[in-house]
């Protein structure tokens, strides 16, 4: 454990963006922050898109299922509502926010998250699970789950975007 925890404090010392994977998207949101205060998007005004991107917001550290069964069983009681899938919401945050989950493959019993010393691991260090799904015969490989992290430095950017959020921070 104490090897590991050393290699993770190597790893965090030489971290940097450009050797992290990021798509070239999700970079440039990094380094060239929105700066003009948050827009009156016209979607913020239906009632049902205000309700998903609180169900977005409120679901990040869930699994995806959980954000489209809600939206499901939303739209089942509010026929005249259409819901916006999770792909399409999460580019609205991150079109209006700057803000982009970043997926990194987890182990499917969410032991570890495969980062840093695990990056390369086939196997979960812990249980021993494999990290990929098994003979798909697809020619990229799947991970069996994923984890969403949401990084700190877009949400500071988009908390000063409002004038009361930049005074009280
Ligand atoms: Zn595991």
């Amino acid at each position: 454990e104490l090897r590991t925890a050393l290699a993770f404090k190597a790893a965090l010392e030489k971290a940097s963006l450009d050797e992290d994977g990021f798509d070239p998207d999700t970079l440039h949101r990094l380094r060239h922050p929105v700066q003009t205060p948050v827009d009156a998007d016209p979607r913020l005004q239906d009632p049902g898109f205000k309700f998903a991107l609180r169900l977005f917001v409120d679901t990040t550290t869930s699994s995806d299922s959980t954000y489209n069964r809600i939206c499901q069983s939303y739209q089942a009681t509010h026929a005249d509502t259409s819901m916006p899938s999770l792909h399409d919401m999460k580019k609205f945050v991150a079109d209006l926010t700057g803000i982009a989950p970043i997926p990194r493959d987890m182990c499917m019993n969410s032991c570890v998250g495969f980062t840093g010393p695990w990056s390369d691991l086939e196997n979960c260090p812990i249980c021993g699970e494999p990290r990929y799904e098994q003979d798909t015969g697809a020619k990229e490989r799947k991970p069996r789950r994923t984890f969403d992290t949401i990084p700190i430095g877009p949400q500071l950017v988009a908390q000063s975007r409002d004038a009361k959020n930049a005074e009280r921070m």
